[in-house]
């Protein structure tokens, strides 16, 4: 049975590593999500039959059995409710879970391991599972918290300061604790160490606010996947180390590409440190012109070439579907459209690109910010669809703005800028967009998604 066992956790291990493969391309993501649920699915039955096999007692099966089928129905409940607006808080509080059940791990195997016998990379592991998972546990919690707007950004220099402490201590302790300086049982250790990660989770993403989100969020990830490693290792489980290393890696890949999207070193965003507008920043009177819907059909109508900049105000609209229609309804007058996607559009990585897949929008048409600027005066018309902060040209010439060194989608190098938005109201870093007050830029005023559709409607009449 052990061999059986064995080789259905490498079968597991093979499926994540498919899965991720699949998932590096957006045409084969979701294929590969399935493969990947397939092994975990896989390696959550076999651990079934291990535990079986090795004679664990009833009540603990049936308090397994129960909690995955409890997880399982909450899980799907969320997952059903869920707006694409709230997806990067849900994955958030997925995230956080799993840094919950790392940590809890820790607990239980402390409970459980005789310290004048286990080897001492055991108890390493152990320690490191447990803080990097009460971490993620609670530092998800916070930035769902954040997402969702219910928390304030905290950057005063005490948090600051004490969640540096804190990493000290966290570090340190340990030390102390092998060298016998800290007399106490490991179980009651273990339990400090838990509190003082928890408490640093939080203190850590407190003060992370506007352009650091979604580096957060991805490193958060990825603190996860290092704590599941951690707990494999201590386990002897293959299928939860590949996974664990799988997760981890990603999510550092993610953080880093992420960072060079916002322009800020993983190094500055960990140590805390923050670029702030200077006190007393000037918002300077901008001259606004207005666009009609009408006027913005005969616009693109007329266009040779249009690309459509999507960004977190086509989520809230949910206006995806219509924007596919725009194009077809383009193309079919020879009118070339593209869609150019900022990688932090949205409020999570990969939002917009989900957004448009939902719409079926075929991946040819995407391009990515690069290629886009470099082609950017090609464009007659720039529609740009609830993106704010990502078509800031502040980012470029405003050294006081807080998203200045953040790359941008340059809009403003086309021909025409046509923004749909409901209001004057800010994106999300909170800034001025210099974008709207230049010459070739117009607003239409409007929800992104009825105004999409009298476009259509207005095309379809000329
Ligand atoms: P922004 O948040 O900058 O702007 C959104 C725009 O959408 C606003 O101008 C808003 O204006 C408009 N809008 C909202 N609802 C509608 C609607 N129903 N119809 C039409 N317009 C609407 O979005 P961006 O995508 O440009 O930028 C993303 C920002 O989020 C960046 O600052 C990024 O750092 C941050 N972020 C990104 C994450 C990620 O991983 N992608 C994670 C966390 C944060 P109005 O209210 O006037 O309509």
């Amino acid at each position: 049975m052990y061999a059986i066992i064995e080789v259905g956790y490498l079968l597991a291990t093979i499926s994540f590593l498919g899965g991720l493969k699949f998932m590096s391309s957006p045409k084969n993501a979701k294929t590969g999500n399935l493969i990947a649920a397939m092994g975990m699915v896989l390696a959550v039955v076999l651990t079934f039959v291990a535990a079986i096999t090795a004679t664990v007692p009833y009540t603990n099966l049936t308090i397994m059995f129960l909690a995955i089928a409890i997880g399982t129905l909450i899980g799907k409940r969320l997952s059903d409710k869920v707006e694409m607006t709230g997806m990067p808080q849900l994955v958030s509080l997925f995230n956080a879970t799993g840094g919950g059940c790392a940590m809890l791990l820790g607990l239980v195997e402390a409970n459980q391991m005789d310290i004048t016998t286990s080897i001492l990379g055991n108890q390493i592991l152990l320690i490191a599972g447990l803080v990097t998972g009460a971490i993620a546990l609670t530092g998800s919690i916070i930035a769902e918290r954040k997402l969702a707007g219910k928390v304030k950004d905290r950057r005063s220099k005490s948090v600051i300061f004490s969640a540096r402490i804190l990493l000290g201590l966290m570090v340190l302790l340990p030390v102390l604790y092998f060298f016998g300086i800290i007399p106490i049982g490991f179980t009651a250790f273990m339990y400090v160490l838990a509190t003082l990660a928890m408490v640093y989770g939080v203190l850590f993403v407190l003060p992370i606010g506007g352009a650091d989100m979604p580096v957060v969020i991805s490193l958060l990830n990825s603190i996860t996947g290092i704590a599941t490693a951690f707990a494999g290792f201590v386990y002897g489980n293959k299928a939860m180390i590949a996974g664990g290393i799988f997760v981890g890696a990603a999510g550092i890949l993610l953080t880093l590409l992420m960072c060079k999207a916002m322009n800020r070193s993983l190094l500055k965003v960990l140590a805390g440190t923050f670029k702030k507008s200077k006190n007393g920043i000037v918002e300077e009177e901008q001259d606004i012109k207005e666009i009609s819907i009408s006027e913005t059909a005969m616009s693109l109508s007329f266009a040779q070439k249009v690309a459509i900049v999507p960004g977190y105000g086509l989520a809230v609209a949910q206006a995806q579907h219509i924007c596919g229609q725009l194009q077809q309804l383009l193309e079919k007058r020879h009118v070339g459209v593209d869609y150019i996607i900022h990688p932090v559009a949205g409020r999570m990585p990969g939002h917009m690109n989900v957004l448009l897949a939902e719409a079926n929008v075929e991946y040819s048409h995407l391009k990515e910010m690069d290629e886009g600027n470099e082609n950017m005066e090609q464009y007659d018309v720039v529609l740009v669809l609830g993106a704010n902060d990502v078509v800031n040209p502040a980012a470029e010439n405003n050294p006081d703005s807080p998203v200045y060194g953040m790359p941008i989608i340059r809009v403003y190098e086309s021909k025409q800028v046509i923004v749909i938005k409901r209001s004057m109201n800010k994106g999300y870093a909170g800034v001025q967009n210099d974008l709207f007050g230049l010459d070739n830029c117009c607003i239409l005023f409007g929800d992104a998604k009825v105004s999409l559709q009298e476009i259509v409607n207005q095309l379809k009449l000329i």
